[in-house]
Formats: structure tokens, C-alpha cells, sequence
């Protein structure tokens, strides 16, 4: 499985393994944006279709977007597809402080994104995860995250920061639709994870019926 958080479409990792069924490409980027592709709606061909998952989205998106797709869309589909391995392609340059990117992801942000993959791996894959460097056009921004990523797979958790959280969004994207559409295009909806705790029936129906039921 790749793992692709640099702000442009990976078009060519996209390519490579449109139509292989052994490849799951998952995709977040700014759109509309260089290269042009990416499209909600390319998912794949032939044997490969269902194996490409693309997530395009506007300018100024941040964490609070990124964090539930990587939850509640990549993470049930990796959980599916049941890597052996996973790569990232790691571009920062969906940093706020990156001058080509329209992103407002932080540090932290990137920080707490790559945990969630980090823990991915280890649920799938024994912990099979390399990370590669891609894109990042602030050398500050670029420097904090790959050290950050570095200290992370090392098992610490610290951020090395020093450029501070994203501006303000004016408007957020309505994540619920968001994450209905993407888990509805990818057969998803009503997906449980083989890890997902599971649902306490009697105390949900407690909650239903009032305590005097
Ligand atoms: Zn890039």
C-alpha cells in the first residue's frame, strides 16, 4: 500500500499501478492543482479497480479534514486490503509555511497524521512502513516534519516545531458529507474494522429505551 500526503496527486505512483490489484494507492491533495488529476472518481481499472482512492480537496484545508479522512476512509480501506507493506510518500509541502501548497497543515498536523499511520502499520503489518522523502518547498517547514517523522519512528512522539499552528480557516468543509461520499465511492459505508471494538448492544439499548425500560 502507498500512502501519499504530498500536496500534488501523485499522478505517476497513479499510473504505475492503476490497473494492479496487489497496489492500493491512496491519495490526499490539494484540488484544483497541478498535475490536474486525482479525480474523487479515479478508482482504478481493469483488475485494479477499487485499489486507487483519491481524496481532492480545496485550498486552506487542514488537520480537522485530513484527520477523519485518514480515520475513517484510508484506514478501513488499508484494513481491507490488508498491506504487507506501507510507503509514504512523504511531501511536506502541504505545510501552511509552504509557498507552492495552499494547505493548512502544521507540524503537529503532519506529526499527528503520520501517527496515525505508524499505528496502521503496526495493526497490518508487523510495523513494515518506509517513509520517502518528497515534496516541501519551505526548509524550515520541510526540516521540522522530516526530523519530526524521524523522531516518530523512533518511537518518540516528540514535534520539533518552531513555526507554530496554521492560520485560522474562514470556512470548513462539512466532513460528515465528506466521509459519507468517499466511503459510499469506495464501498465502505457500514465497514467495521477487524480491530474495532465491539459495539456494547445491551448498553446501547439501555441508552435507547431510558433507564425504566
Ligand atoms: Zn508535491
Amino acid at each position: 500500500m502507498i500512502i501519499d500526503y504530498d500536496v500534488h496527486h501523485g499522478n505517476a505512483t497513479q499510473e504505475m499501478f492503476y490497473e494492479d490489484p496487489r497496489v492500493l494507492y491512496f491519495s490526499i491533495h490539494q484540488a484544483p492543482f497541478y498535475p490536474g488529476t486525482g479525480l474523487s472518481t479515479e478508482r482504478g481499472a481493469g483488475e485494479g479497480l477499487g485499489t486507487t482512492i483519491n481524496v481532492p480537496l480545496p485550498a486552506t484545508t487542514g488537520y480537522e479534514t485530513y484527520e477523519p479522512v485518514f480515520r475513517q476512509v484510508m484506514s478501513p480501506a488499508a484494513d481491507r486490503f490488508n498491506p504487507q507493506l506501507i510507503l509514504v510518500s512523504a511531501g511536506f509541502d502541504a505545510h501552511w509555511k509552504d509557498p507552492l501548497g495552499g494547505m493548512y497543515l502544521s507540524t503537529a498536523g503532519f506529526a499527528k497524521l503520520t501517527g496515525i499511520i505508524i499505528e496502521l502499520a503496526d495493526y497490518l503489518c508487523d510495523g513494515r512502513l518506509v517513509m520517502v522523502q518528497e515534496g516541501g518547498y519551505d526548509l524550515q517547514a520541510m526540516a521540522n516534519c522530516a526530523a519530526t517523522c524521524v523522531n516518530l519512528l523512533l518511537g518518540d512522539d516528540a514535534a520539533v516545531d518552531n513555526l507554530g499552528p496554521a492560520p485560522t480557516t474562514q470556512w470548513r468543509i462539512n466532513t460528515d458529507v465528506l466521509i459519507a461520499e468517499l466511503r459510499r465511492i469506495h464501498k465502505l459505508t457500514g465497514y467495521r474494522m477487524r480491530n474495532a471494538p465491539k459495539p456494547d448492544i445491551e448498553r446501547l439499548r439501555r441508552e435507547v429505551k431510558g433507564p425504566d425500560a
